[in-house]
């Protein structure tokens, strides 16, 4: 049996959604900057693309600018806001467990003279709100805190991280990239500022995103070019990879509420089989997003197990697929206070849609076979 659970790094793409892409590859190629009806055509499938995003997040379709990805919707998030706002203050706020994509972001504005200031977590993955309340200041332009977090699964209190940005006078992005087509978001009644999502963890293409942006705040260009998404991102639009992006989403929302009921089912039956091993450890506690768990296996390396694993059929995670392949331990467990060696013996396994209890209990089995076989060595 072949049991995918790396979820959280990708999903395999709907084949709904390659059947709505295939005319953009084909017939429908025109450029959605030409005024002939082959370019029409293909404004329009844009169009329909983002009136399905925004209703989808509850925005406007005037709120909806793609990107080619999450990285690059957050990229834009906070190096565009940090820019623009330049004129109010210089100082930052993000998380110690965001993803490299905000993190790097966060980084690079240091390097150019910003003050960011990094929020703590507790032992159960969740960022402290208290010391928010206490960094924020009248030089804050900006709060960054994401939804979900992609290696424990644990749900941000963006709500209030919001209420305290917006009463510091800054702007407010998550990074939804975890959570959109997963739970429900209404970004405008959220009271959030900037959102970002990415088509590829909602089983739609890779390489395409969106950034919502509230009417109103006016982030610097992500790049100059063509009139595209306002002049904010010029480029010809990759349009078999919105219409992608469009339809992923729309599937994902259509039964959003009875998947995750039964993705948590297979992830929580999952998780009491491998926990009721001996020195078996949940990281991560409170609410989660259904899909995600992660394990710490008391004296078993991470990478041999992922190993032994995959000979199995069963695809899981070390940390954050950006950090596989790197010896660094993971910053997220690092900044929920678990040492380096702790950090080297733990899997995520992520679950989707597309999952069996079948291929959840096999799963549990192989697991439970491969740790017992690791300890033994
Ligand atoms: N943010 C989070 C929380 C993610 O999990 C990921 C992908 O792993 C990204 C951002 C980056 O998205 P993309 O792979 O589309 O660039």
């Amino acid at each position: 049996m072949q049991v995918y659970l790396d979820h959280a790094a990708t999903t395999p793409q709907d084949p709904r959604v390659t059947q709505a892409m295939l005319p953009y590859f084909g017939q429908v190629f025109g450029n959605a900057s030409s005024v002939h009806s082959w370019g029409q055509q293909a404004v329009h499938a844009i169009d329909r693309a983002r009136d399905m995003v925004a209703a989808c997040i509850g925005a406007h379709p005037t709120e909806i600018y793609f990107t080619a990805g999450g990285t690059e919707a957050d990229n834009w998030a906070i190096m565009g806001v940090a820019h623009a706002y330049r004129h109010k203050g210089n100082h930052i706020v993000t998380s110690s467990i965001e993803h490299p994509a905000v993190r790097e972001a966060c980084r690079a504005l240091q390097q150019q003279g910003y003050r960011v200031s990094l929020l703590p977590v507790d032992g159960r993955g969740v960022a402290d709100m208290q010391a928010l309340r206490s960094c924020v200041g009248p030089d804050t332009i900006l709060v960054s805190l994401m939804h979900a977090n992609n290696e424990t699964g644990v749900i941000q209190p963006i709500a209030e991280a919001a209420a305290i940005a917006h009463g510091a006078g800054a702007l407010f992005h998550t990074d939804a990239v975890q959570t959109a087509g997963v739970l429900p978001l209404e970004a405008g009644r959220m009271d959030i500022d900037l959102l970002s999502l990415s088509g590829h963890k909602f089983f739609g293409p890779k390489g395409v995103g969106a950034l919502y942006v509230r009417r109103g705040v006016k982030p610097a260009n992500l790049l100059w070019g063509g009139a595209q998404e306002k002049s904010w991102r010029g480029g010809t639009y990759n349009t078999p990879a919105i219409v992608g992006l469009g339809v992923a989403l729309d599937c994902a929302v259509q039964t959003m509420a009875d998947d995750a009921a039964r993705v948590a089912a297979m992830r929580d039956d999952f998780e009491r089989e491998v926990l009721a091993l001996d020195g078996v450890q949940r990281n991560g506690d409170g609410p989660r997003v259904c899909g995600i768990t992660n394990l710490h296996f008391v004296g078993v390396d991470g990478p041999a197990l992922l190993y032994r694993l995959d000979q199995q059929g069963v695809a899981a995670s070390a940390g954050s697929a950006c950090a596989a392949g790197s010896v660094e331990p993971s910053p997220v467990l690092l900044a929920m206070g678990y040492s380096a060696d702790y950090a080297a013996q733990c899997v995520r396994f992520s679950f989707g849609r597309d999952n069996t209890m079948d291929e959840a209990q096999y799963a549990a089995q192989v697991v439970r076979q491969a740790v017992l076989a690791l300890r033994a060595h």
